[in-house]
């Protein structure tokens, strides 16, 4: 990725920041310029919790260019609590056993390798929401 492309994109990497329709408040990850389903334009930036849920994960084995030292690696699809279904990579999932389902979270991470210019991506992954398993006494 180009780093003007990045700089224009960290509000949506860092941030997880969509949009929101002011006419019939619908909200979008990635934002968009126009809501597909009133027509409304101009659409206020939201950001949302981070939070949902899995909707469907699956592992990679044959990375695509920019991820092979990451490779094997999850990949999931989490429908925001919010609405809007994202596809992102999963991080803190060894021996985690994936339901669908069950909840995750938003972190930052690094997203690839560093390309031929040496920029280190960072962005969004999700992580699973474990509950404390802490022993009582
Ligand atoms: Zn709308």
């Amino acid at each position: 990725m180009e780093l003007p492309r990045f700089h224009r994109l960290r509000g949506p990497f860092y941030r997880l920041e969509g949009n929101a329709c002011a006419a019939c408040s619908l909200r979008f990850f990635p934002p968009r310029p126009v809501c597909p389903a009133c027509r409304g334009n101009g659409l206020p930036s939201f950001a949302f919790s981070g939070r949902g849920t899995l909707y469907s994960w699956s592992r990679v084995l044959q990375p695509a260019r920019g991820y092979a030292s990451m490779a094997p690696y999850l990949v999931g699809m989490v429908r925001l609590e919010e609405g809007p279904l994202v596809s992102a990579q999963l991080a803190d999932a060894d021996g985690v056993d994936l339901t669908i389902g069950m909840p995750v979270e938003m972190v930052t991470r690094r997203l690839r390798d560093a390309d031929e210019h040496g920029y280190i991506v960072y962005g969004y992954k999700f992580r699973p929401l474990l509950r404390e398993t802490r022993k009582q006494p």
